[in-house]
């Protein structure tokens, strides 16, 4: 077996044990990136001082001082988090050689604990998409079948844990960002709580949506990197004062009896038949172990996509009103005026999908329409989020397919960006509500593609939910299936 291909709970053992060397699991990781990343395109950026931090972790070991909980273990980070060593992109020409002067909270929380930042990972421009296609840099492809997308907007963090060219990665999810790529990718996702992990250089896409997730091989990896980067940062205002409870030791203390609900809004018309059998199977799993599974509604469900794509979008374009060419990234060569320079540099320099979103969002907030458009999604968004209120007084857990498709053709969707947000359906909500939800491989399609399932919890309760998928995982072994692409 490589090393590889162990999971990151495994690999930091045998570091720790002083079986393997830090550094030859970076070594042999980098040339399998060299190998296999350029059919696969989930890095921008390669830490050159991966090594040097290896070794220096080595030394620690060998000298019998204590490391930290994540000791050797490399990690790829989306590219919309902020790295003081690493250019931080966004997927984007606007920040093509952004130098951030500080790490975001959960760089600096991985380095405490002797993570091995590996690279940054490809994503669709400022985590605005579905498939990685709108990247400003490149496409990214599923490992499972190269003619198709990853999913997005976390397509390169996914693809890499996948792929095994990395352990671990983070993403961020805003719609389903992290859920909805390891569900094509089949590898596990998490998007926490909102407020559980520090947004502190993450960079904004819709502030009251953003939260940065973890995508992993198994769920215990994605217990042990929670530990390290879940709780308060009073550098970001949003930051939850709770305690982080013990992930990885409670990960099989799960109570013996709890319900399931299943929203039929979640199996209705549009989803595809082989996702829908296959996230049957695991309800009865469920049901076997002794889960009672009751069939409930989340009324609003259906005005989800519409509520988000107003909301995101006006954040979006309050946001990214900063890149004007003067304090941050591009700025043009060529303009006659300060006006012409902000229009030129904006314009030469930002997709097609981020100024869909500009626009889009300006015309919902400006005199007149925000009433109608803002306003009303921002009730909507209420709505939604007392559905899952009322939910959780009669079921401890919600459970869905994560998607209704399972991964498509690279270019299929492109032209038609409003398919594209339908699909997006199933994740939205746990992002309007600020629930936690994870999505965990639970099947395959005929053609050999992975199927996910989405867990949905009450606010805090990332615990209950890794010990339900843990439960799941360890009665099934769509997990430990991977790519023939690995291995060829
Ligand atoms: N696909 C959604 C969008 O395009 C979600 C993106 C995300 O979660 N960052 O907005």
């Amino acid at each position: 077996m490589h090393l590889y291909e162990f999971t990151a709970l495994q690999i930091k053992e045998k570091i720790k044990s002083g079986e393997t060397l830090a550094q030859e699991v970076i070594k042999e990781l980098l040339d399998r990136i060299k190998v296999k990343d350029p059919d696969i395109g989930s890095y921008l950026s390669i830490n050159e001082n991966a090594l040097s931090k290896a070794c220096a972790i080595d030394d620690k070991i060998k000298s019998g001082q204590t490391v930290g909980a994540l000791a050797g273990i490399p990690i790829a980070i989306k590219d919309n988090i902020c790295t003081l060593d690493l250019k931080t992109t966004c997927g984007s020409k606007v920040l093509s050689s952004f130098l951030s002067p500080y790490n975001a909270h959960v760089v600096e929380c991985i380095e405490k604990e002797d993570g091995i930042i590996i690279g940054k990972t490809n994503l669709d421009e400022f985590g605005m998409g579905s498939t990685t296609e709108h990247s400003g840099f490149k496409v990214t492809r599923n490992p499972w079948d190269l003619q198709r997308i990853p999913g997005g907007s976390s397509g390169g963090a996914a693809a890499s844990v996948a792929a095994d060219i990395s352990f671990l990665s983070l993403g961020s999810d805003t719609g389903g960002s992290v859920r909805q790529p390891a569900s094509f990718c089949g590898v596990v996702g998490l998007k926490p709580t909102y407020g559980r992990i520090s947004r502190y250089g993450l960079v904004a896409f819709a502030s009251s949506l953003d939260q940065i997730g973890l995508i992993s091989k198994d769920v215990a990896d994605t217990a042990l990197l929670l530990q390290v980067i879940c709780g308060y940062d009073n550098r970001d205002s949003t930051s939850l004062q709770k305690d982080v409870p013990k992930y990885i030791e409670q990960l099989d203390s799960i109570e013996k009896k709890f319900k399931i609900g299943v929203p039929k809004e979640f199996f209705a018309n549009g989803l595809n038949e082989e996702i829908s059998k296959s996230v049957n199977e695991a309800l009865d799993v469920f049901k076997k172990n002794g889960a009672e599974i009751v069939e409930m509604s989340l009324p609003h469900t259906e005005f989800g996509v519409a509520a988000y794509y107003i909301i995101s979008a006006a954040e979006a374009s309050s946001n990214l009103a900063r890149y004007d060419g003067v304090r941050y990234g591009y700025r043009t060569q060529n303009c006659k005026n300060i006006i012409d320079m902000y229009e030129r540099s904006r314009s030469e320099s930002f997709g097609n999908e981020v100024k869909r979103r500009i626009i889009m969002g300006n015309y919902v907030l400006s005199t007149g329409y925000y009433d109608a458009y803002y306003l009303k999604a921002s009730k909507v968004r209420t709505l939604i989020k007392n559905d899952f209120d009322k939910a959780f007084e009669k079921v401890d857990y919600i459970i869905s397919p994560t998607t209704p498709v399972p991964a498509y053709k690279v270019g299929e969707k492109v032209s038609d960006p409003l398919e594209m947000y339908l699909l997006d359906t199933y994740t939205i909500p746990a992002n309007l509500a600020g629930i936690p939800g994870i999505s965990i491989p639970c099947g395959f399609t005929n053609n050999g593609l992975p199927i996910g399932m989405q867990i949905m919890g009450r606010h805090y309760n990332e615990q209950g939910l890794l010990q339900v998928a843990r439960k799941f995982e360890s009665e099934t072994d769509f997990h430990k299936i991977k790519p023939k692409f690995n291995a060829t």
